[in-house]
């Protein structure tokens, strides 16, 4: 096999060396003058100098932003409460399958939600501890509480703080020292890894032992929040193929929960619906998608098997969904409230603290995910999604404004959905209007 290397590629342009030593401006110029971008490529990596400010604060050798789309997914009834969600996603069909799925749900209550506390993880690895420094380490406790009042001190504040110290030895001989802290409305990476940081002489010096790194745990696996809803089973009915009843579909959405249950090739896509919801919604909010989506796939394999993390079940009556997860969301700190963005989004959403952000979220994500299983075991998936290619592919032909949705309908009711018959299509729609 021959491995393809970018510098074989003579089309592809070199940046100059020193690129990343240059000033935003002129990392600007250098890269349009490396690269042959188009006027709407580099338009749409362009912003307004404002942002262009910001985000050469908040990255390294940043150079304009990516304009991801931000959309509104409405009709959620999370605890009584009305909630307008944004969301931030590249992918078609998210926003409007977690509407629907809120939409039939509401009718019955909504979702009812909880989380737990914001309780958060640092971890210490300590090697060659003896049996007795291991044992000395769990009975620090005092001197570790002491010795991070002054990072916790801003936590501690506001009702945060050290809650906990567990010592553990892994098959390897290091022995890890996990320090269980209250983050409140932070996501509480920084915090924590301060807070890990200013133990290590301390723990050293107890054990006997050398730190190997000291760094928070993003499983956030007592940072749960959980979501459910119960439906009549006719609720169902007005949207299902001809000759399927409510009690059917509902059966129908049961065993697929049964099979994400069984079948890891199978559960990881049916968690990837519910990380649509959850991943788009901490976008838009400027939460750090990576360290939630790393958490709820432990989460999914945390008995050994890797399982979806949703369930469905009916007793022929009603439906019932359920879903919880570790959610490490914030609504203060890192890019939150430092991007206008994520302050914009805070709004849409009321302002909510931490753990109601989170429990939105996971309201969000079994949305998402009841739609997704929803329509595979009905209509299947590709109904929905072949009129957002319909959509793209006007677009591709140079339709745009009110033409894009009319000829999208158009060739969704042709029979060829592709290039050619998007133009052919849309020069006759133009004839027509323009006798
Ligand atoms: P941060 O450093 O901005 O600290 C958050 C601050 O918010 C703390 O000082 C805390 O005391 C304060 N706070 C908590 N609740 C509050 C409230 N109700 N009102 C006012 N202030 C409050 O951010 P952080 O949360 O410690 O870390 C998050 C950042 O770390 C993110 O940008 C993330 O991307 C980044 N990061 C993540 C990882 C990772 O592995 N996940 C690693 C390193 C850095």
């Amino acid at each position: 096999m021959r491995y393809f290397r970018l510098m074989d590629e003579p089309r592809i342009g070199r940046l100059p060396a020193s690129f990343r030593k240059l000033d935003m401006g002129k990392r600007r110029d250098a890269l349009r003058n490396t690269f042959a971008f188009s006027d709407d490529e580099w338009s749409s990596i362009s912003c307004a100098p404002e942002l262009l400010e910001l985000v050469d604060v908040m990255v390294e050798t940043a150079v304009g932003c990516v304009p991801l789309p931000l959309g509104i997914a409405q009709g959620f009834l999370i605890d009584g409460i009305e909630v307008s969600v944004p969301m931030a996603v590249e992918e078609p069909s998210v926003i409007t399958a977690a509407s629907y799925a809120a939409s039939l749900v509401r009718a019955d209550g909504g979702f009812t939600t909880w989380a737990s506390d914001p309780l958060m993880t640092a971890q210490v690895f300590l090697e060659a501890v003896t049996a007795h420094g291991e044992q000395a380490l769990s009975q620090c406790e005092a001197d570790v509480r002491q010795a991070l009042a002054g990072p916790l001190e801003s936590l501690s504040r506001r009702g945060g703080g050290y809650r906990a110290l567990h010592v553990a030895r892994l098959p390897s001989g290091v022995v890890t020292v996990d320090l269980v802290i209250d983050v409140r409305d932070a996501m509480g990476a920084n915090r924590l890894n301060t807070a890990a940081e200013s133990v290590r002489p301390l723990l050293e010096r107890v054990s006997g032992g050398r730190v190997v790194m000291a760094i928070l745990s993003n499983a956030a696996s007592q940072r749960l929040a959980g979501a459910r809803f119960t439906i009549p089973v006719e609720r169902l009915e007005h949207a299902l193929p001809e000759g399927m009843s409510g009690q059917e579909a509902a059966r129908r959405v049961a065993v697929a929960s049964n099979i994400a249950q069984e079948d890891p090739a199978r559960a990881v896509t049916h968690n990837k619906g519910i990380m649509n919801g959850i991943a788009s919604l901490a976008l838009a909010t400027m939460n750090d998608t990576r360290a939630v989506e790393a958490a709820a796939h432990l989460w999914a394999v945390r008995d050994g098997h890797y399982r979806g993390l949703s369930r469905y079940n009916t007793d022929g009556r009603t439906l019932t969904g359920e879903i919880e997860l570790p959610v490490a969301l914030a609504t203060v700190g890192g890019s939150i409230d430092f991007h206008p963005a994520g302050r914009a989004c805070k709004r849409i959403l009321g302002n909510p603290d931490a753990r109601h952000l989170s429990r939105i979220a996971a309201a969000v994500g079994l949305a998402q995910n009841f739609a997704a299983v929803l329509a595979l075991v009905t209509h299947g998936i590709q109904k929905g999604h072949m009129r957002y290619h319909a959509a793209r592919l006007a677009y591709l032909a140079g339709a745009r404004g009110a033409e894009v949705r009319r000829l999208a309908q158009e060739l969704s009711a042709s029979d060829h959905m592709d290039a050619a018959s998007a133009g052919t299509l849309l020069e006759s729609l133009r004839d027509r209007k323009d006798p």
